[in-house]
């Protein structure tokens, strides 16, 4: 396999000996759209001026299609990198601005012009390419970095938190665009975000950091599904986590006792776990349902086994055709849940007991 990026037990310590990323492995293969996800000061934003060029790689290597450029500079690599606040020059116009980085190279004068006007095109800015790029709104000046960045055929777009100077609105649309522009063109963009509803939107594959090193690496919807460590399970998504030590393991079934009784999920990692192993279960709030307390004992045991767990409804509240639903464990932890308003109107009253139940499936262990 020929991969656009790899990452290759590549580490980065600062002059004043703060290790910023460590062991980060990765392959990426060409038009895959990747996310780094973490908190403020995780190690993302080193780990993409590494792949830019713009910060040394301290250990490890890395390569772009297959060639190892640790000791390339910048302008020698085939990325092109999107900073947050654009780093637009406010003396030139728009065309000026995406111009400038096919006159650094010395392209005949032609054939930068084919170029621009082709991406001005593409990007809707050609109505305003003659226009300061100062009177412009947060959203032109992100296209127009966009169309600077993309002008010289980068093979990997390299963003910096591009929208997190847009209000929400403008934020979602760009979004959308940004996607499509990146299917479009068919090549690779790696995207910094500290922001999860935007990784979760955009990615293709999401790398969380933590502290500098790589918690998980998996496509949106299987790491809000299933977590495999617990700063995933509670940085992403909405999860409830339910400590306990191994009773019995079935296939990938795990059971574990816990202060709520023998509680079963299902055991992602092909890592065998032994009789009395402290885990947790991950129960993400889809893979809940809220059953009312009349409901007969025989048929909830039937649909669920043993994954019933009494609560308390404190909170109902419809939104359009969703209910939103808050209940306390015995413990006092709380769970937020959903589900669509047919499922569950009239069922349910505030104050009263109902049960949490989900089906092993549905729920992750975690060691
Ligand atoms: P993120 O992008 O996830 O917010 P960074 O990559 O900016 O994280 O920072 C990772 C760690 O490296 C932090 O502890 C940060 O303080 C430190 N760091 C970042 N840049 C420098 C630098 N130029 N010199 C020393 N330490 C730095």
């Amino acid at each position: 396999m020929a991969y656009d990026l790899q990452l290759k037990n590549v580490g980065k310590v600062y002059d004043n000996g703060t290790p910023a990323v460590i062991d980060f492995n990765l392959d990426v293969e060409k038009g895959e759209f990747i996310a780094f996800l973490g908190p403020s000061g995780c190690g993302k934003s080193t780990t993409l001026r590494m792949i830019s060029g713009f910060e040394t790689v301290t250990t490890g290597d890395l390569l772009i299609r297959g060639q190892r450029v640790n000791d390339q500079p910048p302008e020698k690599r085939p990325t092109s990198m999107i900073f947050q606040n654009y780093a637009l020059f406010p003396h030139m116009n728009v065309r000026q601005n995406v111009r400038f980085g096919l006159e650094v190279k010395g392209l005949p004068k032609v054939e930068a012009d084919r170029k621009v006007d082709g991406i001005l095109d593409k990007l809707g800015l050609l109505d305003i390419s003659e226009m300061a790029t100062s009177r412009l709104s947060g959203g032109q000046r992100q296209r127009i970095a966009l169309a600077r960045s993309l002008v010289v055929e980068p093979d990997i777009l390299l963003l910096d938190e591009p929208l997190g100077a847009l209000d929400a609105n403008l934020r979602k649309s760009i979004q959308n665009e940004l996607k499509l522009l990146q299917r479009d063109l068919g090549i690779t963009f790696v995207f910094v975000t500290h922001a999860q509803s935007e990784a979760l939107a955009l990615s293709d594959r999401i790398i969380v950091m933590n502290a500098g090193r790589v918690e998980q690496i998996s496509p949106p919807r299987e790491l809000y599904t299933r977590p495999t460590t617990e700063f995933v399970a509670r940085f992403i998504g909405s999860n409830t986590i339910i400590p306990g030590t191994v009773r019995t393991t079935e296939g990938q079934t795990i059971t574990l006792d816990t202060a709520f009784g023998a509680i079963s999920g299902t055991n992602r990692i092909e890592v065998a776990h032994s009789q009395g192993e402290k885990m947790s279960i991950v129960l993400p709030a889809e893979a809940v349902e809220l059953l009312p307390a009349e409901t007969d004992e025989d048929t909830l045991r039937q649909s669920f086994g043993a994954n019933i767990i009494p609560c308390r409804i404190e909170r109902l509240q419809v939104i359009g055709h969703i209910m939103q639903m808050l209940v306390r464990l015995e413990n006092g932890e709380t769970i937020n849940t959903e589900g669509h308003v047919d499922k569950y109107r009239g069922r349910l009253t505030v104050g009263a007991s109902a049960y949490v139940a989900w089906h092993s499936g549905g729920a992750t262990m975690i060691a």
